[in-house]
């Protein structure tokens, strides 16, 4: 039995952080994987399920194990077909879940072409489409498609990214991120260029960082790419001016609950109560997120529910919460028109 609580309304929610490659089902991955006709290492559901998600905390120890299990599910969607039906399904699925009227996806188009095999333009037109198509069916709804750059990728592939986002920017793509595995040799700086052309043809910027690692590496990103958000972000609340700077800048959090716990990227929920608690008594503005419904076994609604459960949070923060996430949406500021 849950208490009774302001989700009981059915609000209608914003989600700012879901990757594509997290956020399908895993009956309709299983179905898409074998139209593709791809091998799969099991024959049985079940364990393909077990496979694509993180179910357990022990599964997972960190974040670039949390990574190979991407590498499944972006194999399964690394056609224009497949990218069509997984964005279309996200999109009815968060509706008809969680109610989400407001809902941002992001995707690596790169990691989605078979090393070049298929074409980035189909890869990212099949993506816009499967957006246009959902939005029919669901017409209450708001989405918007980020393309990931990586921090695996040299600056070059990074540049064709950004540019194709300029290219699609007006038909669905809003915005950029930088994401993938932790590399200590990637350097965010050097794409300060990059990030400040897409700012200046009116994308959203987002990038991944302070999730895990060094908080030196979210100070770089704050002082050189001035994002508009940040997905994660948890570890400036281990440091005072950092939080300050981001405070000032007005740079909102994309916080992902359930994500980090099972990532181990938070310890345990006495952490996670105190990095929240943290955040809002500095003011840095901050959102609730899946990061990946699907392959983190949660939704939106669940990530506030587990925040109210353990009274991190009251209804007029859930409230609060889901308000700073439409407006910092950059579907809300006009990003990517
Ligand atoms: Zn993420």
């Amino acid at each position: 039995m849950t208490e009774p609580s302001v989700l009981d309304d059915r609000p209608e929610l914003t989600e700012l952080h879901a990757h594509v490659g997290g956020a399908v089902n895993p009956a309709i991955m299983w179905s898409v994987a074998h139209q593709q006709g791809i091998r799969l290492p099991t024959k049985d559901y079940w364990q393909f399920v077990e496979l694509i998600t993180v179910s357990h905390p022990d599964k997972v120890n960190n974040l670039a194990e949390y990574d190979l299990i991407f590498r499944w599910t972006e194999l399964i969607q690394s056609s224009p077909v497949a990218v069509e039906r997984s964005v279309y399904e996200v999109i009815g699925g968060a509706y008809r879940k969680c109610n989400i009227t407001t809902l941002e996806m992001r995707f690596n188009p790169m990691k989605r072409n078979r090393e070049g095999e298929k074409d980035l333009d189909h890869i990212i037109s099949a993506a816009i489409r499967g957006q246009d198509r959902a939005l029919l069916e669901y017409p209450l709804m708001r989405a918007g498609l980020i393309l990931m750059m990586d921090r695996t990728f040299p600056l070059e592939l990074n540049a064709i990214i950004v540019e194709k986002a300029l290219r699609y920017r007006g038909r669905g793509i809003v915005g950029i991120d930088i994401a993938g595995p932790p590399n200590p040799a990637f350097s965010y700086r050097e794409h300060a260029g990059l990030v400040a052309r897409a700012r200046e043809a009116g994308l959203g910027v987002t990038i991944h960082t302070g999730e895990e690692g060094s908080v030196a590496d979210m100070w770089e990103v704050v002082e050189y790419l001035t994002p508009d958000r940040i997905g994660h972000g948890i570890l400036c609340a281990y440091d005072e001016r950092l939080m300050e700077l981001v405070a000032r800048r007005g740079i909102v959090l994309e916080v992902c609950p359930t994500s980090n716990l099972r990532t181990r990227a938070i310890e345990d929920v006495p952490q996670l109560r105190h990095i929240l608690t943290t955040l809002r008594a500095h003011g840095v503005p901050f959102t609730i997120n899946t990061d990946g419904p699907e392959m983190l076994l949660t939704d939106l609604i669940r990530e506030y529910r587990l925040l109210l459960g353990h009274g991190i949070f009251t209804d007029a923060d859930v409230r609060a919460s889901i308000q700073t996430a439409y407006d910092a949406s950059f579907l809300t500021r006009g990003c990517g028109q």
